[in-house]
């Protein structure tokens, strides 16, 4: 599926309107339900180093969780948890020497480093109109230069924006780091502090009273 920041040019649902959907349908099962939503646009756009991208899925991801935990505080019998399989791209504030991100670089951003890069000539030399276009950036001829002789357009685009952002990356692929765990509702408390991520399905079966052999 599209990342949400190109979504418009689809006619594809929001994560948001795919949850609510998914809530309406099983909610009328009285023997309750179990459904997985995965915001998954996030780790493609930490693969591609993409800053505005996985920003911009974090809040499409954010809406949907809101829906979610909306449903479980009317609801009163729904536990709602939050969490990643890894983290990707190892994303950080700052870097290039500077301890602060400037935000509002990547709030000018209005498409993917994919969707950019598919809108470049042959020959790259509109870079600086495209960056200029979907990215709200006046490019330096440097900046310009770097997407033109790069072997990979949309990693450079990407690295151009994180680094006027101040957003560091460490890798294309997934890291090693801790990831955050959230939890609302009936059972919750099993999920604070650190856990191994593969005790998290014991813990769901456990709230759901499911005998599940470790
Ligand atoms: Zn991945």
């Amino acid at each position: 599926m599209a990342p949400e920041l190109d979504r418009e040019h689809t006619n594809e649902p929001s994560l948001k309107e795919m949850t609510a959907k998914a809530i309406d349908v099983l909610r009328q099962n009285k023997a309750g339900f179990f459904l997985l939503v995965e915001g998954s646009q996030i780790d493609s756009a930490g693969h591609y180093n993409d800053s505005a991208w996985a920003m911009k899925d974090t809040q499409a991801f954010e809406e949907a969780v809101a829906l979610a935990v909306d449903f479980a505080k009317k609801d009163g019998n729904t536990l709602v948890v939050v969490v990643s399989d890894h983290d990707t791209g190892g994303m950080s504030v700052g870097g290039y020497g500077q301890t602060d991100a400037k935000l509002e670089v990547l709030h000018r951003v209005k498409a993917s480093g994919l969707y950019m890069a598919d809108k470049l000539k042959a020959d790259r030399s509109n870079a600086a109109e495209v960056l200029k276009t979907h990215a709200g950036i006046d490019a330096t001829a440097a900046e310009a230069a770097t997407i033109k002789n790069a072997e990979d357009a949309v990693h450079a685009i990407n690295g151009v924006i994180s680094e006027r952002a101040l957003i560091s990356w460490t890798t294309y692929l997934h890291t090693g780091v801790d990831v955050q765990i959230y939890a609302f509702g009936p059972g919750s408390d099993l999920f604070r502090g650190l856990h191994d991520n593969t005790d998290l399905p014991h813990l769901v079966a456990q709230v759901l009273h499911i005998d599940f052999e470790r």
